[in-house]
């Protein structure tokens, strides 16, 4: 089916580079669209309290928070379509952006897809997620105060995460797969030097332990094929994260090596009415204020671009 009509702006994504978008256009009058996926909200929906969301004095749950903002661009006439988009045009004038029913049409469209944490797959990593298990110790650190806390991963982000983790817990300890890091030289040099960090390599974690929360992490020695549990109440996943960029890599849009959608003039991508908010463009910052800030540069990046193309 075709919505016939040709929109000022499609916004794909939902999260708060998404919604942040579409709260300026709308109030720009730009009468925006938002695909918002099947579940909207993006990955703020799966964390419990948010606590470094400016204007929360006493935190707000993650849910909470993308509700109220979703409420807050439908109030400024936002249109949310409940579906993923499954196909872009990006060719022609109008781009066309098909979800698994629908085709819509729009002068311009704001990529805010998000990317997703990378998991183990551990039998019982997903049950505990929340539970003592997370994938942002920023988000989730401040729980753990006085707790052991286990990391996976060899890279700056294991490196980061674990240094910032000792702020709370009584002991850090980084799990690795091999006994060389990826992370940066400067970045192990500060975890090594902190000496609440301990070092596990050359290991494959097999398993997360307990029933309410996470007891344990099952770990086996790849050279002597030895098993172990490390005791611990936290386990934070840092293996990296993988942005939602298929449907536009293949309709042309330029990515790095890692699937980020490149920026080339502030939000613009390498198609002209196309431009990037988020963590789909942002593989350093991933804070959902940051992500909230890159969306209103987007959306007021199209009010200009809109309102050039009207002027020829
Ligand atoms: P990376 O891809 O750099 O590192 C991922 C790490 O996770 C690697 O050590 C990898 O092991 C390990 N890993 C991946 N998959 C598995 C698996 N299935 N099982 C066990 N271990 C696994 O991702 P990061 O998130 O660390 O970093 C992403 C980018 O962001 C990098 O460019 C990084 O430099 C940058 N960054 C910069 C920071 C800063 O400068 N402050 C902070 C954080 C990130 P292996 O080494 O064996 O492949």
């Amino acid at each position: 089916m075709l919505d016939k009509i040709t929109h000022n702006v499609i916004i794909i994504g939902s999260g708060p580079a998404g919604l942040t978008a579409a709260l300026y256009a709308a109030r720009a009058d730009l009468k925006p669209l938002v695909i918002a996926g099947l579940e909207p909200g993006g990955q703020l929906m799966q964390t419990t309290e948010v606590e470094n969301f400016p204007g929360f004095v006493n935190g707000i749950m993650g849910p909470e928070l993308m509700d109220n903002m979703i409420k807050q661009v439908e109030r400024f006439g936002t249109k949310l379509v409940r579906d993923n988009a499954v196909a872009v045009d990006f060719s022609k004038k109008p781009f066309a952006v098909k979800t698994s029913s629908e085709e819509f049409l729009a002068n311009s469209v704001i990529i805010a897809t998000g990317a997703t944490a990378n998991w183990l797959g551990l039998p019982n990593e997903q049950r505990l997620r929340g539970k003592g298990v997370s994938a942002c110790a920023t988000c989730d650190g401040f729980f753990f105060k006085d707790k052991d806390i286990v990391v996976a991963g060899g890279g700056d982000s294991a490196m980061e995460e674990a240094n910032f983790l000792t702020k709370f817990g009584k002991s850090v300890t980084i799990v690795h797969r091999r006994e060389d890091f990826k992370a940066s030289k400067i970045m192990l040099a500060r975890a090594r030097a902190n000496s609440k960090i301990k070092f596990v390599t050359n290991v494959a974690i097999t398993d997360i332990i307990g029933e309410e929360k996470v007891e344990g992490v099952k770990i086996k020695h790849n050279q002597s094929g030895q098993e172990e549990v490390l005791s611990a109440q936290g386990f934070f996943v840092a293996i990296g994260h993988t942005p939602t960029t298929k449907i536009f890599k293949e309709a042309g849009i330029e990515t790095d090596e890692k699937g980020y959608v490149k920026v080339f003039n502030h939000t613009h991508t390498n198609t002209e009415g196309v431009f990037v908010a988020g963590d789909v463009n942002d593989p350093r910052y991933r804070q959902a204020i940051s992500a909230a800030g890159m969306g209103c540069m987007a959306a007021l990046d199209v009010e200009k671009y809109l309102a050039e193309q009207e002027g020829h």
